[in-house]
């Protein structure tokens, strides 16, 4: 897969991306991240390419012509999935990350100050939402995606690392989890997960999960329910 973030800010995403499971990922050449400064592409001899709203108001709005201009620089550009990331777009889920994690080539759009012209939307497919707050900057928006998406590629994640038990994958709540020691303060890991009973441990985290899920997540419960 290959990624291309646009951005006015490569140095909140260039130190992250290199780090941890993606920084993996990108030198066993599993993805490639591109960050593109659409601050090259302005017009303006000052390299401004954000200007004051018509009709008044605080704050400045990011132009639609150097992001365009950025767009239409990144080779393929055509067929990539593009995306705004925004508190105003569709919400993000699991569901949606395992959707963006079968596509071959994206394209994430971070905004700043207080938005983009409503012209860039025509130029991209899909508008994005990490949750229902406002955010300074799309940046944290994307590498939110990013990585989400990244770790659902095959052969990103360690064998042994299962995401298929994760919280969502199977729109429930994970199981809970213990390691060594088996006794802390008082506080015991539960006899069956010491047992070696595979089935009973299977049996003890199913419930474990409608549990939680029911306790913590009454709205995913529901839903799986009904499924
Ligand atoms: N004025 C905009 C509004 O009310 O919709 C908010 C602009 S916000 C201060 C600046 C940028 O941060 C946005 O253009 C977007 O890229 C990003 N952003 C903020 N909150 C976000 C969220 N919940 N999900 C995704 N991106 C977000």
């Amino acid at each position: 897969m290959r990624i291309d973030v646009l951005t006015l800010f490569p140095n909140m995403i260039l130190p992250v991306i290199k780090e941890s499971i993606i920084g993996r990922a990108m030198y066993e050449k599993k993805i490639t991240i591109n960050v593109i400064d659409f601050r090259d592409y302005s017009t303006n001899k000052h390299q401004k390419v954000d200007d004051y709203p018509y009709g008044g108001g605080a704050g400045m709005v990011l132009q639609v012509e150097p992001i365009v201009k950025a767009l239409r620089s990144i080779e393929g550009y055509q067929d990539a999935l593009k995306l705004i990331m925004t508190p105003q777009g569709e919400p993000y889920l699991q569901t949606t990350a395992e959707k963006f994690a079968r596509c071959d080539h994206m394209i994430i759009l971070c905004g700043h100050y207080e938005g983009f012209d409503e012209r860039v939307r025509a130029y991209f497919d899909l508008e994005v939402s990490i949750g229902d707050f406002v955010l300074t900057g799309g940046e944290y928006a994307a590498l939110v995606v990013m990585d989400s998406v990244v770790r659902l590629i095959p052969g990103v994640l360690n064998k042994e690392a299962s995401f298929q038990e994760d919280s969502f994958s199977e729109g429930l709540l994970e199981y809970p989890q213990y390691t060594r020691p088996r006794v802390f303060e008082g506080k015991e890991v539960p006899e069956v997960l010491l047992s070696g009973h595979h089935e009973a441990i299977r049996a003890w985290r199913d419930s474990q999960r409608l549990e939680r899920t029911k306790k913590r997540r009454e709205d995913l419960y529901k839903k799986y329910r009904k499924r």
